[in-house]
């Protein structure tokens, strides 16, 4: 979006330092949306922005209780209220890294086009992680600061080495019944691996189970090749089956459903509205529309599953413009970039997505865990090594936690993974609610620290954040309902195994 000349509109030597908070500004429609560092915003016309930088509300004007009450008069801060908020939105930066991603295996049944792993066939039996490494993982994990910890299992395909699988849980389980920590497990699968039996132990030892759907039967099945069966048949087969078995444990269906995610190629760039379809038919209700990332087989495969951020943008807006339109008929959907930044915006609450928070979630907010016992300081750490780049591996099972937390690797993802310490991000009205995920900038800038003003990341956020900004100028009340619904925090305590018992 081009930003006006302000010149003509504020003058310099009127401007009164002092009056107003620090903040940032940008013109959304007619008006512009003002941030301060808290997290606080208003829409202000141009007039109404004038008065604020030069100081000119006068305290019976309604437009100065207006930005008192969202803490941009400096006069009206209240510090120690303010101190208490900023330390509650931000008490990631107290804990130690929450999600422990264990790679189980390379083995994988699947062969998906962009694949971020380096996977291997069925019979590599020697890409597992023994339960030896499982068990030394673990117990890193548990030294984190962290009250809370989730385990992910991942792959390849983490079903494949499933001895493995159930021995961290109750090696975990074990383990908690000391640290009492809030624990919880994921599964990351492509589900064809998934028995009965299986099944009953997952949901008895409360694993969440998440998979991967991109979209129509002939859209998933192109790129998630699957040479056994029919794998869009096999994955919502078991979807289902999952969410009946919900059901029969008493559970609330409107919270506890298996989740999936898409991926975004190419040939689904034509198709925002079958892709939608295709959720609400398996029953779920909200949609993560990742943009294909760079790493691993993607960005090998980028030549012909790839797209520009300008088609995924307008693949964006035409798939949430559809929800919303279908969220005013009456269906309850939400797209969950939309939904974490309104969390931010209009529910003044940090979901802590580890990719959208200042510092990121390198290394402070996750460890990814490979099969050999290596560790990496994230997911995404993980996919540039395999394109065999160790840039992001920050030592090993080998390694005490402290060893790993205070390297000299860690400490400068850490401030790379910081919006106040990128020149553009300093002076950008969504600083509050934005993030740095430093392995991205490393892929795709060729340094950790990266430029905004050339980096896809800042684009594609700068661009849902103004798509957002510009649905809440509009908004009406039934419209900000509908946002206040999606950002709504329904936590999921069944899974939570607080003790092990
Ligand atoms: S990454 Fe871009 S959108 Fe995000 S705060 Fe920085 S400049 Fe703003």
């Amino acid at each position: 979006m081009d930003q006006p000349d302000l010149t003509a509109l504020i003058e310099l030597k009127k401007v009164k330092a002092g009056f107003a908070v620090p903040f940032n500004h940008r013109q959304i429609g007619s008006d512009y949306l003002v941030t301060n560092d808290l997290g606080d915003w208003a829409f202000v016309t141009p007039q109404e922005l004038q008065k604020l930088v030069y100081g000119t509300i006068q305290k019976e004007d309604p437009l100065y209780s207006r930005l008192a009450k969202r803490n941009f008069i400096a006069a009206e801060l209240d510090i120690a209220a303010q101190a208490q908020r900023w330390r509650y939105k931000n008490q990631f930066l107290f804990y130690g890294p929450t999600l422990h991603a264990f790679v189980l295996t390379a083995r994988c049944n699947f062969g998906c086009q962009y694949c971020h792993s380096s996977i291997v066939g069925m019979h590599r039996t020697d890409t597992d992680m023994s339960i030896e490494v499982a068990e030394r993982a673990v117990d890193m994990a548990f030294q984190s600061t962290s009250p809370g910890i989730t385990i992910e299992f991942q792959g390849g395909e983490p079903l494949a080495n499933w001895d493995t699988l159930q021995h961290i849980v109750e090696y975990a389980r074990q383990k908690n019944t000391l640290a009492g920590k809030a624990l919880t497990f994921s599964l990351v699968s492509n589900l064809s691996l998934m028995t009965e039996e299986r099944l009953d132990y997952l949901l008895d030892r409360k694993v969440q189970m998440c998979t991967s759907v991109d979209g129509p039967r002939e859209l998933h099945n192109k790129h998630r090749l699957y040479r056994d069966a029919d794998g869009f048949e096999v994955t919502t087969g078991w979807m289902k089956r999952i969410n009946e078995r919900y059901i029969e444990l008493g559970l609330d269906p409107n919270l506890y459903r298996v989740e999936a995610l898409p991926t975004v190629t190419r040939v689904m760039l034509e198709r925002p509205r079958d892709l939608v379809d295709t959720y609400l038919e398996l029953g779920c209700r909200a949609i993560f529309l990742r943009k294909l990332d760079p790493f691993g087989f993607a960005a090998r495969t980028s030549k012909h599953l790839g797209y520009s951020m300008e088609q995924f943008i307008s693949f964006y807006t035409e798939a949430v413009d559809y929800i919303i339109e279908l969220n005013r008929q009456g269906v309850q959907v939400m797209e969950r970039n939309a939904a974490i930044m309104l969390s931010k915006i209009i529910a003044d609450y940090e979901p802590n997505y580890l990719d959208l928070r200042s510092p990121g979630g390198a290394v402070i907010g996750q460890l990814g865990y490979h099969p050999d016992g290596r560790i990496y300081s994230s997911d995404e750490g993980r996919f540039v090594s395999s394109m065999g780049d160790e840039a992001f591996c920050i030592g090993s099972v080998d390694n005490t936690y402290r060893e790993l937390m205070t390297s000299a690797a860690t400490r400068a993802l850490v401030i790379a993974g910081t919006n106040l310490s990128q020149p553009d991000c300093v002076s950008c009205t969504y600083r509050p609610y934005c993030g740095q995920q430093p392995e991205y900038n490393y892929k795709t800038q060729g340094t950790i620290n990266g430029r905004m003003r050339d980096s896809t990341w800042c684009r594609k956020h700068k661009y849902i954040f103004d798509y957002l900004a510009t649905k809440l100028h509009e908004a009406d009340e039934r419209d900000l309902a509908m946002f206040d619904r999606w950002t709504t925090n329904r936590p999921q305590e069944h899974f939570l195994q607080a003790d092990g018992s």
